[in-house]
This record gives C-alpha cells, structure tokens and sequence, in this order.
C-alpha cells in the first residue's frame, strides 16, 4: 500500500475540553504525520457544505449545529495506508461500540459529540482536503 493522505477534523467536544494535545498524540503515536493543520470556527453553511452527503439523515441539523457550536482543528494525515488506518484508531461512530484504545472510545462524550472525523475513503479525503486546504499549506 502506497502512502496515502486523509482528512481529520477535532471537534467542537474535543477542542472545549482541550484535548487536541492528547488526540494528535494517538494519531502521531499510530505513525501517522501531520502535514497541514489549522484552528477555524466553521460558519453553520461551511457545516452543511462539509456534511451534505448526510442532508438526509435525520441527525444533519443537530450536527451542523454541533460543528459550528465551537472551534475545530482541521488538518491533514499522512501515512502508509491512512485511510484505513485512522478509521482504526478512532473507533465507532457511537463510542458505545468502540474498541478500548480507539480515540472515540476514550475520549468521544456520546455518537454526536464523538471527537473526531475521519475520510471513509481514499477519494472522499481528496474531496474534504480540497473543501478546508490549498497546495500551498500542505507541507508533505
Ligand atoms: P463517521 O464519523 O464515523 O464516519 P458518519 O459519517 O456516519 O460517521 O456520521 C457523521 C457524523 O454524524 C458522526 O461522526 C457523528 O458526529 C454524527 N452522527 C452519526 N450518526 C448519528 C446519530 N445516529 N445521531 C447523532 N449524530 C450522529
Ligand atoms: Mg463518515
């Protein structure tokens, strides 16, 4: 497997309890490089931008307004096989069903407010990177 980049947001949950230290020390402790980061405070449209493929869903609303409740660290991964690998390290969307280790199982406050995203694929990370960062700001 070649190396790969994927796109990670902390949460609103994550940066109001400080723990962007402890959550970017997992994913630098799995070997994965962070090779672009920022601080923003998406608007209520860039949250609906960002999660229009979950228009439907009956949790968008509360979502969004969760997304843009707070400040959230956008940044980009690298790595052997990134993809997979961060799905991995995060855990289950519900922390309820994440394994002990996971990002999400230690840290996640409840399936809302579960600390962090993650691409679910190679192509949809080059969709979100593009969404929140320009070639310029990726140092890789
Ligand atoms: P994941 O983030 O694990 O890829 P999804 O893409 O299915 O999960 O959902 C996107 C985000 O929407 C989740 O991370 C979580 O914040 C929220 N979410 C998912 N399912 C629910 C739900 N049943 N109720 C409330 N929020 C949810
Ligand atoms: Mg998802």
């Amino acid at each position: 497997m070649a190396l790969q980049r994927t796109f990670s947001i902390l949460k609103p949950d994550a940066t109001r309890r400080n723990l962007t230290g402890k959550i970017n020390a997992k994913i630098e402790e799995s070997g994965l490089t962070i090779v672009a980061q920022k601080r923003l405070w998406l608007t209520r449209t860039q949250a609906e931008g960002f999660y229009a493929v979950h228009a439907e869903r009956s949790f968008f609303g509360d979502l969004c307004e969760f997304m843009s409740s707070g400040s959230v660290v956008v940044q980009i991964l690298e790595g052997e096989n990134a993809v997979a690998k961060y799905r991995d390290i995060m855990g289950a969307t519900n922390p309820a069903n994440a394994n002990d280790g996971t990002i999400r199982k230690e840290f996640a406050e409840s399936i809302e407010a579960n600390s962090v995203h993650g691409s679910d694929s190679e192509e949809n990370a080059a969709i979100e990177i593009s969404y929140f960062f320009s070639a310029i700001e990726i140092v890789g």
